[in-house]
């Protein structure tokens, strides 16, 4: 009991201080809640409660060992002195990378804005219509710029999209080759990335590095080509007829094109393309040192049905007004499992948002002024250059220039640096030079200053002003519209921006409103210091491919960040390469087959996965050129263990891996996991776990010392990156000592070795890495477990306290449940007709994102509370579910109709309550008001049910034409 005004004796200084203390922001329990929560649950101590739940076999060692914990304050001062280390010089390396101008509404409203970087992935479409309009603006956006029919709402990063397009034509086109033609002038990281992804699928990439190879290429045999317009070095060549060939082959041209001169340029799509990927980086977002930033893929229409990612349509709601939903291959990933061809489930969206929004604030014809004076001043550079002699190569191009510098490369390369300029050394005797929105003319006099040696006179830039023509071909210049819809021409004052923006994220609940129970997702908190860090100039501003000297910081951020997730999973390497635990899955695969094959044990490709796995894990592991086998689970949801003995001496020669989920995918930690392991190296396979549930583990048992091999994090699950409706993530990959050689490498940056890059960039989702760097540094390894054990606390107080309304499915024998529990609602079906999916939507309007619906049991709910969430919260939910089922309970007596009641009509709208007739058997309050405290605090669910099955029916993935809105 404290007296705050009485005088008494100082408290220590160390009591002061616990007051500045970050672990009880992060945790949402205190002492009281949980000794609450404990006598709910029946257990003494939260000590006891967790030993009574993990089992003790697999218990940590010893404890983790990081730097004791820091206050908010205290771990900024700590990134900023790292963050200093790097060096922000102006860039001209290009290569995919530019500079922007993120436009200061955008910054605050979206990248700085939890209304929107805390939504989750738009499943649930009602509460989503704000995210998907925007990512629907982004689709459109990229269907206008690429003159295609149809894109997608991201892909991971222009490489890997380079590398999935190479995939989506294997599987489209009638060719039967296995050849897949590069321009050698495309990026040299899209190269690579497609070189690894090749690898395992038997895809014989043959790079054409001339002209003449090029043309030679497309007379012999192959499924597809890819050609990056402009070229890397900046070329712009016409493919125009190089389209009839690819096709009289059967095959597919694949375009990698830069959106901004898509601007200027005649579209791919409308000279014949395929495919269409790229980068959205320089519409706004950062570089970051190399993401995140969102990819785009568009394609004709033929391939729609095989396109990867997620694509956002249009369909109509429960009132016949559109609405939007995720659509098409969006539920294959677990519907066709092992049959999969994409992995990708997190993916770019917020960086997408911030894309669509750059080309919504500036337009179609402030595009086009952006473009143009790149497109101006990358022509008067070239003037000064010819004027100084310099060994300008002629070209026609938009931004890039390329000079043939022999001896002097380095030395002029050199002379930059002392200026603060980064340029491209593409090779000992070429540089490259990429102008951007950025670029002054002061940047254009350096760039001359650099090139004139001593004493000479410069250039004048006010000579070569009159009348400057971009250097792009009269006949590749662009002359068809784009971004005409409505959209794209209305919210260009910054006072109609910010509405948008605030309208859009008013449609949406994301955590900044409410808890969002979603199981394996971990939808913690994601703390403000945490997110701070990330628009700094030194971590926003710095070039992937600039000279290492200037990345020490991140280097730096990157080691310990390693450093603390070894000791958080109790393996020996990581790498943070991959971005998303999709693409941490896939490094993890490569890293197993190529130690197999490194021991001579080439043909070990079986993979073993049980069927409660996510669905991407047979994905990935049929895109690492392995078979899927599927074992089965017990009746209480653990891996079956006699099944997969069986199938472990059925495929011995032949195993692998098995991939399992710890603790399970139904969230219960089973006992029998260390006899697994062994098991499987008993048979010559390796373990790997994925690590999506790691919040039940941190500093609790680490896969690395129970027998895993190899796991995957979510760094946007476990370590509060947050999800930004629907990414970015970091999936780093981490493995036991035998296995480092196996990590990703990434020669594009100097990195040699390894199974290759599987990223566009060394270090992935750079620029989100300080957030759970800061996590990490103000939890320490106490705080770290104190999240983990009341992770597990919450989640069991939630199952004990709705044991009574709704069973949980699968618990260990003692009845307790890991981090999240699966609600058992399919007996509702035949006594009441209500389906999980009904008690999802009434939860909205009871404002609440519903739990994983359906994953990994069809017809239940899987809740995950995590450690954030306040005792309050927790039980504002839980007596929404109880709630829902007494008005269950009205339908099973029925004195609701099974086809007309608040569970089958939710959402409700406020103008579907406010008709002149109202004809439902509940009253509008029971719609509206079912508890009281929605009185106070009610969230409106702007559209009613969606229709899935009208939208699958009527697929239209692009803006909504105005005249449907009336
Ligand atoms: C989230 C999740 C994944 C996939 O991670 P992404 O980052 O979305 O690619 C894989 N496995 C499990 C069990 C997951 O919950």
């Amino acid at each position: 009991m404290s007296q705050p005004f009485a005088p008494q004796s100082p408290a220590p200084l160390s009591a002061l201080e616990n007051a500045a203390e970050f672990l009880p922001r992060h945790v949402g329990i205190d002492a009281a809640d949980e000794a609450q929560m404990l006598a709910v649950i029946g257990e003494a101590s939260r000590r006891a409660l967790i030993e009574s739940i993990v089992p003790r076999s697999i218990a940590r060692s010893r404890a983790m060992d990081l730097p004791p914990p820091v206050t908010e304050a205290a771990a900024l001062a700590e990134l900023r002195a790292l963050a200093a280390r790097n060096r922000v010089l102006k860039s001209f390396i290009g290569q995919g990378y530019y500079g922007t101008h993120t436009p200061g509404v955008i910054q605050r409203n979206i990248l700085e804005n939890p209304a929107w970087y805390t939504a989750y992935t738009p499943y649930q479409s009602e509460i989503s219509q704000g995210r998907m309009e925007a990512l629907v603006n982004f689709q459109t956006m990229v269907c206008d710029l690429t003159g295609m029919p149809i894109a997608n709402a991201s892909m991971l990063d222009e490489a890997t999209a380079a590398a999935e397009a190479m995939a989506l034509a294997k599987r489209s086109v009638k060719s039967a080759s296995e050849r897949f033609i590069v321009a050698g002038d495309a990026h040299p990281q899209t190269i690579e990335v497609i070189r690894t992804r090749a690898a395992p699928l038997g895809i014989d990439v043959v790079l054409a590095q001339s002209a003449a190879e090029w043309d030679a290429a497309l007379a012999g045999d192959y499924f597809a080509v890819l050609a990056q317009y402009p070229a890397s070095s900046g070329r712009i060549d016409d493919l125009r007829a190089d389209v009839q060939k690819v096709h009289a082959r059967q095959a597919a041209l694949i375009v990698a094109a830069d959106l901004l001169a898509l601007t200027l340029l005649s579209p791919p799509g409308e000279w014949g393309a395929d495919i269409v990927v790229g980068s959205s980086q320089r519409f706004g977002m950062p570089m970051g040192a190399g993401g995140p930033h969102a990819a785009y893929m568009a394609c004709r229409d033929a391939f729609k049905r095989s396109l990867p990612g997620r694509l956002v349509g249009v369909s109509v709601d429960a009132h016949g007004r559109p609405a939007y939903r995720l659509a098409l291959q969006t539920r294959e990933q677990h519907i066709r499992r092992e049959k999969a061809t994409s992995n990708i489930c997190t993916a770019q969206a917020l960086p997408a948002v911030i894309a669509s929004m750059y080309a919504v604030y500036h337009g179609p014809a402030g595009l086009r002024r952006i473009a143009l004076r790149v497109a101006s001043y990358t022509a008067i550079l070239a003037k000064g250059l010819e004027q100084l002699g310099a060994p300008l190569h002629a070209q026609d191009c938009f931004d890039t220039l390329v000079l043939r510098t022999g001896d002097a490369t380095r030395s002029l390369a050199a002379r930059a640096l002392q200026w603060g300029a980064n340029l491209r050394v593409c090779d000992e005797n070429w540089l490259c030079i990429s102008l951007d929105e950025t670029t002054t003319r002061a940047d254009v006099e350096l760039l001359w200053r650099i090139f004139a040696g001593d004493a000479r006179d410069l250039p004048a830039f006010d000579a070569f002003e009159p009348g400057v023509e971009p250097l792009i071909p009269t006949a590749l210049r662009r002359r068809s519209s784009y971004l005409t819809h409505p959209v794209f021409n209305t919210h260009h004052s910054e006072t109609g921006m910010l509405r948008y923006l605030r309208a859009l994220a008013d449609k949406d609940l994301a955590l900044d409103r409410s808890m969002i129970p979603l199981g394996s997702c971990t939808m913690k908190l994601n703390a403000t210091s945490e997110m701070i860090p990330i628009t700094w100039p030194e971590f926003a501003g710095v070039h992937p491919f600039a000279p290492a000297d200037q990345l020490q910081g991140y280097y730096e951020l990157d080691a310990q960040l390693r450093a603390w997730l070894c000791q958080a999973t109790g393996y020996a390497g990581v790498s943070l390469q991959p971005n998303a635990g999709s693409q941490g899955e896939y490094a993890g695969l490569l890293a197993i087959r190529a130690w197999h094959r490194a021991r001579g044990q080439g043909q070990r490709t079986v993979c073993l996965i049980p069927s409660s796995a996510h669905g991407t894990n047979p994905a990935s592991a049929q895109m690492a050129g392995m078979q899927v086998v599927v074992s089965a689970c017990d009746a209480r949801g653990n891996v079956d263990l006699a099944d997969l003995q069986a199938q472990c001496e059925r495929h011995s020669a032949n195993l692998a891996a098995v991939m399992i989920t710890y603790p399970s995918t139904h969230g219960v930690f089973e006992t029998q996991v260390k006899e697994l392991c062994a098991l499987v190296h008993r048979h010559g396979g390796l373990v790997y776990v994925d690590g999506a549930n790691m919040n039940a583990l941190v500093g609790v048992a680490a896969p690395g010392e129970f027998g895993g091999d190899v796991s995957h994090l979510n760094l946007h699950k476990t370590f509060c990156i947050p999800h930004g409706g629907g990414g970015p993530g970091v999936g780093p990959v981490c493995v036991v000592q035998d296995l480092v050689p196996y990590l990703p490498g990434h020669a594009t940056a100097g990195i040699a070795g390894g199974v290759g890059a599987v990223s566009a960039a060394p270090l992935g989702n750079a620029a989100v890495l300080p957030i759970s760097w800061m996590y990490c540094r103000m939890m320490g390894a106490e705080g770290l477990r104190a999240a983990t054990e009341s992770a597990i606390l919450s989640a069991n107080y939630v199952s004990a306290r709705l044991k009574a309304h709704y069973p949980t499915l699968y618990a260990s024998a003692n009845g307790h449940v890991a981090h999240e529990c699966i609600l058992d609602l399919r007996p509702l079906k035949e006594s009441s007709g209500v389906l999980a999916e009904d008690v999802a939507k009434r939860l909205i309007d009871y404002g609440f994102h519903a739990p994983t619906l359906s994953f990994p049991v069809p017809n239940t709910l899987m809740v995950e509370p995590t450690e954030s969430e306040t005792l309050s919260e927790l039980d504002r939910f839980i007596d929404a579910m109880i709630a829902i089922r007494a008005e269950i309970r009205q339908i099973e007596t029925g004195i609701w109709p099974r086809d007309d009641n608040p569970l089958k009509n939710a959402p409700h709208t406020a103008e579907s309550l406010l008709c002149a007739d109202w004809q439902r058997p509940y009253s509008r309050e029971t719609a509206a008001y079912p508890v009281a405290s929605l009185r106070k605090n009610k969230y409106w669910s702007p559209v009613g049910r969606v229709d899935n099955l009208w939208g699958e029916r009527n697929l239209s993935c692009s803006c909504i034409p105005v005249s449907d809105y009336a």
